[in-house]
């Protein structure tokens, strides 16, 4: 037996003298580890599988918990006093046959003399009909094969899920009204050419390429290359999105911001860093956009550079989005007063080159940006004359409202995995 091996074994009788006082004591406990073959277990599978079931078992309500670090792979421990052990175990079995990453954890429950509670099932293998148990005793399949298998379902698995969290984002932004002259379920605001629909379609024709931003981000081995490529899936989701619309720029935007979280989001899973990581990543993804301001262009954002040395969303970008980090402590909920209030935040925080452009110059913006300094959210009236007031001004927040749904996308993803 190899000396790894050995360790492994080592660490799981560890484990099991760790857990047998509280059996004695008539309580009970729940493992939750990923299950990796082969000798090294603490691959990013690992943290990415237990930082997502980490939050499920928390909601449990354990007695006491913890994180076991060792040769066998990060282990979950949650130590229960009430409840049924029996029921639990079939709770955990659906888990594992229907919760994202199902496949690749092990749950176990156990209890009083006896231990480990039996699944009455066996497991099936990832790769063929067979049981997994028989299939790994007679290592029918290459280490390779089982760990690309293991690529594959991590990959789609967080893809889905990064996917529910950002249509849930752009959703929680849209829906809200009365909104400044942003779109809303019930106004075109200061928008002649869009509705509510028409961003619908935009958003569905965006989201599938986040999926391949992630997707490529999940392979990229440093930030520059993440960039380029990020980018250049942006330019299909923009012509996507003018299919969708028919020419309108709906959410051009958006696919700049969200791109970036999306790819960075992907880098940060692989080199097993902590969420918030994901803004430095993005600060270094865009370094050389700088280079974007030295070519004449015509667009409302080398506009305002040329006139206000405002750089918009792209310094945004190249800070590793300031304005976002300063929100996101603000999101206590997802609840509309609570958003609404981060939206006004962000309307006063952001140089919104749209906004610029709207308003004609750089202090017609500032000014309009002080009609927000005193509202209260909870005056409903005085939201929709302020709202009155933007439309009868043909402003709009394109820009705040874009950090706002990033803001709330890093507040899902954060509440999705601990990590
Ligand atoms: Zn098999």
């Amino acid at each position: 037996m190899s000396e790894q091996s050995h360790d492994i074994l080592n660490d799981r009788e560890y484990r099991q003298t760790m857990i047998k006082p509280y059996l004695d004591q008539g309580l009970w406990v729940i493992t939750c580890k990923a299950n990796i073959p082969g000798i090294h277990k603490n691959l990013f599978y690992t943290h990415l599988i237990l930082s997502y079931y980490q939050p499920l078992l928390d909601a449990l309500k354990p007695i006491d918990k913890w994180r076991h670090e060792g040769s066998d792979g990060e282990t979950l421990v949650y130590v229960f006093k009430d409840g049924n052990p029996q029921q639990m175990k079939n709770q955990m079995v659906s888990w594992e046959e229907t919760k994202p990453y199902g496949r690749l954890v092990d749950i176990d429950v156990y209890s009083g003399l006896s231990g480990s509670i039996r699944r009455k099932s066996l497991r099936r293998c990832l790769l063929c009909d067979n049981d997994a148990f028989s299939c790994g005793r007679n290592q029918t399949h290459p280490l390779k094969e089982l760990l690309a298998k293991i690529d594959q379902i991590a990959l789609e698995d967080t893809q889905k899920l990064l996917l529910a969290c950002l249509d849930a984002a752009i959703m929680d932004e849209l829906n809200l009204d009365p909104k400044f002259g942003l779109v809303t379920p019930i106004s075109n605001g200061s928008h002649f050419d869009m509705n509510y629909h028409t961003m619908l379609s935009a958003k569905d024709a965006i989201l599938p390429y986040f999926g391949q931003m992630f997707a490529h981000g999940w392979q990229a081995h440093h930030e520059e290359q993440l960039f380029q490529k990020a980018r250049s899936i942006g330019l299909e989701a923009e012509t996507a999105m003018f299919q969708a619309t028919k020419g309108i720029n709906a959410y051009k935007g958006l696919i700049f911001n969200l791109g970036l979280m999306s790819s960075a989001f992907a880098y940060v899973i692989t080199h097993q860093a902590p969420l918030k990581t994901m803004f430095p990543t993005i600060a270094t993804m865009t370094k050389n956009l700088i280079k974007d301001f030295e070519e004449p262009k015509t667009t409302a954002g080398y506009e305002a550079y040329l006139k206000y040395r405002t750089m918009g969303a792209r310094g945004e970008a190249m800070n590793g989005f300031p304005t976002v980090q300063q929100l996101i402590p603000m999101l206590n909920d997802f609840n509309d007063l609570t958003l609404l209030k981060v939206l006004i935040e962000a309307i006063k925080m952001t140089e919104d080159t749209v906004l610029i452009r709207r308003a004609g110059s750089y202090d017609m913006a500032k000014k309009i940006q002080s009609w927000f300094f005193n509202i209260d959210v909870s005056d409903s009236e005085a939201l929709m004359q302020l709202t009155k007031r933007c439309i009868e001004a043909n402003i709009s927040f394109g820009g705040a409202a874009d950090l706002l749904v990033c803001a709330i996308l890093y507040c899902r993803l954060a509440k999705t995995f601990a990590f």
